[in-house]
């Protein structure tokens, strides 16, 4: 008997799982030919720009419900339901599985996004990630199956970064954002912190700070105070 509510879990979890994969093949045609496939990430910022990518490989793919817009519409509908990760099978168990399972195939599609997890392995260790993809938007973050997708971008960011961050004579850099402030147009701020060391413990002290505008300046301040 036990072996038998044993096997139903799995089955109802399986069941759950092919779902979740024909929900993202249904997003994103194709996305399943995508397991085992590259995908780069672009490591250029405007800061530093350059041309190198991270390479990951994609692991998984399958239709997640966690879309910020979309939270609040995802737990009305599910009316409390989760699947219970694991304990022991017993009937009741069971019954809200098949619950859980039954409400989530009720939700509707726009509340889903494809969600891909990746890995990369460096030379000693292997990092794992997961990565959205929402069919307005594209892939989320420096993310794209292809190299050339971001030529535009590192050349946006390498104009940028020659414009208004490279080190030069006679400027310096923003404390906050990281432009380059000719010296007679430096805001400089003092900025009040809460410091630690052995003999005094915890205590407040403040250093003069450099920015570009005394926006950057009071962002600095607040993200001090934390
Ligand atoms: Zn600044």
């Amino acid at each position: 008997m036990k072996e038998l509510l044993a096997d139903k879990y799995i089955r109802l979890k399986n069941e759950l799982d092919d779902y979740k994969m024909a929900i993202a093949e249904q997003m994103y045609p194709g996305c399943k030919g995508l397991v085992g496939k590259t995908i780069y990430e672009c490591r250029s910022r405007k800061q530093y720009p350059t041309d190198e990518f991270y390479e990951w490989k994609i692991d998984e793919c399958y239709g997640i419900t966690t879309k910020d817009s979309k939270r609040h519409e995802v737990a009305k509908l599910m009316g409390g339901y989760s699947f219970p990760a694991g304990g022991k099978v017993t009937k009741k168990l069971i019954s809200e599985c098949e619950e859980y399972v039954r409400k989530y195939k009720e939700l509707p599609i726009d509340t889903f996004d494809v969600f891909f997890s990746i890995v990369r392995y460096d030379e000693k260790w292997k990092s794992s990630s997961g990565l959205r993809y929402s069919p307005e938007t594209g892939f989320e973050r420096n993310f794209g199956l292809d190299k050339s997708d971001f030529d535009e971008k590192i050349k946006a960011d390498k104009e940028e970064y020659e414009r208004t961050y490279k080190p030069r004579e006679g400027y310096v850099k923003c404390e906050r954002c990281g432009k380059q402030v000719p010296e007679n147009e430096v805001v400089k701020y003092k900025l009040i912190y809460q410091a630690w060391d052995y003999q005094r413990g915890r205590y407040v002290t403040s250093r003069i700070g450099a920015f570009c505008s005394g926006e950057c300046a009071m962002n600095e301040q607040m993200s001090l105070e934390g």
